[in-house]
């Protein structure tokens, strides 16, 4: 089994690259703002929590975000591995993962980062929002929220997983092929 986080600022590319990672590797994977977006759109209750914090381009609360997470992962048993992505975003759900993932005697393989600079991200992600419908894409104030709140609670992991010798960090500029490249050869490698 091989579990993968991929970590990165918005619009630094994760959901791109792990839909050719999953195919490779054969691994289910997990979206935390993909499952949101769904919720959402289904009008659930779980969606209704979630919203007001999204629109904002705050993060959602931890206890909502680690429950949705772990049942996602008991939905998918008997499973080769799996990729996380933009989940864990802070330290207590880094953590709730780990005493989650050890009790099902599961491990992290390795967080991956995919690492490019703010302005080619905003320009990035005000792209993806004339196409996307995302509102959270569409208002450069509310995408350097969102950068402002990676900085706050999200970059802190680096430290945690490298205390932990799981964090690789990836060059995110350049083709998408290029970068499925480099992500492909550095989990190969893992093993
Ligand atoms: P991006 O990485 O481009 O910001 P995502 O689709 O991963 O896009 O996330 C969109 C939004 O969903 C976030 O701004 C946040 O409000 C919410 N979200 C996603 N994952 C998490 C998480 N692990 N913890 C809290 N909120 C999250």
């Amino acid at each position: 089994m091989i579990n993968l986080v991929l970590f990165g600022k918005p619009g630094a590319g994760k959901g791109t690259q792990a839909a050719f990672l999953k195919a490779t590797f054969n691994l289910v994977h997990i979206s935390t703002g993909d499952l949101f977006r769904y919720n959402i759109k289904n009008k659930t209750a779980l969606g209704q929590k979630a919203q007001s914090f999204m629109d904002k381009g705050d993060l959602v609360p931890d206890r909502v975000t680690i429950e949705m997470l772990e049942a996602e992962v008991d939905r998918n048993p008997e499973v080769k591995g799996f990729i996380f992505d933009g989940f864990p975003r802070t330290k207590a759900q880094a953590q709730a993962l780990d005493v989650f993932i050890e009790a099902k005697n599961m491990k992290i393989n390795a967080t991956i980062a995919l690492e490019a600079n703010d302005d080619i991200l905003v320009k990035r992600l005000l792209e993806r929002g004339e196409t996307s419908g995302r509102s959270d894409d569409q208002d450069e104030s509310k995408i350097r929220n969102r950068f402002d709140e990676y900085k706050l609670k999200t970059a802190p992991l680096k430290d945690y997983y490298e205390g932990q010798h799981k964090f690789h960090s990836v060059n995110g500029i350049g083709s998408i092929n290029e970068i499925t490249e480099r992500l492909t050869n550095l989990i190969v490698s893992l093993n």
